[in-house]
């Protein structure tokens, strides 16, 4: 089946199913094997750099699963503003990054001008920088007035691609219909779009994995996030177990072979569970970083789940250190933009 797989990069969903129920139990190193030599048809061994900047912890939302949602009254809120973020940006790009990732929660602040005013100031600063936006579900006309204003990539995690289980990680009001439908329209507006889901989320069942799979078949993202759950102190779910180290690898690699083009992060949450979870990753098909590039005295109030890593290797001032690991794994640190394999920027680098 896995040959099947690495040959056709697709197979039918019972075959996918018994695939994935086989590998939680053990993985089979040739699953492995295979999906790093799928990445190296498409990148060699590069290892894509990008610099995460986190802007806000407010949010409006309440996922059940996350520490920054709405009703977590206590922890204490920050947002940065542009003068904040371009000082991110500059340090990162003196640094050597030439992709910068806005990440967030879905905060009032960031109006739409309010984003692309800031949107506009990094690029006419960075033109030969990447621009990717993490800010949650919006309207048609504000993704593309964020695209207009020159932003590059939008990430967005489906989270679940199962409607009932979906709905028992989010408060009533939150459908996945609504957040494919985001995927969609990013799409459709010129975005490198980045999809994804938590592995060993509150009852998540293999079905729920297949139709991630699935899912991510279907809508085929240039990005894909995968990372374990890992419960939040001051959530629901603080009590819940963390998702496996092994199922995260397995889904990793599973995803490689069915889009082979993708860039595949190795996740904070995986190198929050496991210390070597990055280059276990990484042999697993995975291909981008995303060093921490947000000042460090915001860092730990941006705790989507307890202990995030966010300093030592995760952090963008220890640079030299995760590139010299990276190395040592094998693979070569690129600090380039780093697009999807082809992708036709419009306008050549805008
Ligand atoms: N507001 C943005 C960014 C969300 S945070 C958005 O809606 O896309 C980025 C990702 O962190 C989420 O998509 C989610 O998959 C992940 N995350 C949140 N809480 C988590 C937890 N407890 N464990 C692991 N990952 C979590």
């Amino acid at each position: 089946m896995i040959d099947k797989l690495y040959n056709n990069n697709n197979l039918p969903k019972e075959e996918l199913g018994q695939l994935i129920k086989d590998n939680l139990k053990g993985i089979d190193p040739k699953l492995l094997k295979l999906a790093r030599k799928t990445r190296e048809n498409y990148y060699g061994n590069k290892v894509f750099f990008r610099g995460l900047i986190e802007i806000s912890n407010h949010c409006k939302n309440n996922c059940l699963y996350c520490g920054i949602r709405g009703a977590n009254l206590k922890i204490d809120r920050y947002r940065l503003n542009k003068e904040n973020i371009l000082a991110c940006c500059r340090k990162g790009y003196d640094m050597g990054f030439r992709t910068f990732v806005l990440q967030g929660g879905e905060d009032g602040y960031y109006s739409d001008d309010r984003v692309a005013d800031i949107i506009d100031s990094i690029k006419n600063e960075y033109p030969d920088c990447a621009l990717t936006l993490s800010l949650g579900e919006k309207p048609y006309k504000t993704y593309k007035k964020y695209y207009q204003a020159g932003a590059d990539r939008y990430l967005l995690r489906h989270e679940s691609a199962t409607d009932s289980h979906y709905e028992r990680l989010h408060p009533k009001g939150m459908e996945f219909n609504s957040r494919k439908q985001c995927l969609y329209d990013l799409k459709e507006i010129g975005f490198q779009v980045g999809a994804g889901f938590m592995v060993g989320s509150p009852y998540q069942t293999i079905d729920n994995l297949v139709n991630d799979l699935l899912f991510l078949k279907e809508l085929e993202p240039h990005m894909v996030g995968i990372g374990p759950f890992i419960p939040h102190k001051d959530t629901r779910f603080a009590a819940k177990e963390a998702g496996g180290l092994e199922d995260t690898i397995v889904m990793i690699a599973l995803t490689r072979l069915l889009l082979p083009k993708s860039l595949l992060p190795a996740t904070t949450a995986l190198a929050t569970i496991d210390s070597m979870g990055r280059e276990k990753a990484l042999n697993a098909g995975a291909n981008v970083v995303m060093p921490n590039l947000s000042p460090g005295e915001v860092r730990e109030y941006y705790s989507l789940y307890d202990n995030k890593r966010s300093t030592g290797d995760e952090s963008a001032n220890h640079i030299e250190d995760i590139r010299c690991r990276i190395k040592e794994a094998g693979y070569t640190p690129d600090f380039s933009r780093g697009d999807y394999h082809n992708f036709n920027i419009k306008g050549g680098v805008r």
